[in-house]
């Protein structure tokens, strides 16, 4: 079973599936303003989809400061996020 660790600064706090991670962030951190569009958005991953589905990566490096590898580490995290809710999706536990 892998494990998924809530990446906000300062919190590390881990959980057993994606749901409960992406729940904790959710709930539990106060929600991250866009510096892109000022939209206020949930933290962590929610954020990071926000920011990439609904602005383009030249937008984001310039409200952001981000840099290649940040992009890159963003996109890695999305797409490990998407396949384990798509395989949760498709089989049930046990
Ligand atoms: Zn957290
Ligand atoms: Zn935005």
């Amino acid at each position: 079973m892998s494990r998924w660790l809530c990446a906000i600064e300062g919190c590390l706090a881990d959980f057993e599936d994606v749901e409960s991670v992406l729940a904790h962030q959710r709930d539990e951190h106060e929600s991250h303003t866009c510096k892109v569009c000022n939209e206020p958005v949930p933290a962590g991953f929610f954020a990071i989809k926000h920011a990439f589905a609904d602005h383009t990566r030249a937008e984001y490096v310039r409200h952001y400061e981000a840099n290649s590898d940040a992009i890159r580490w963003r996109e890695r995290i999305t797409r490990s996020v998407e396949s384990a809710l798509d395989s949760e999706d498709g089989s049930t536990a046990d």
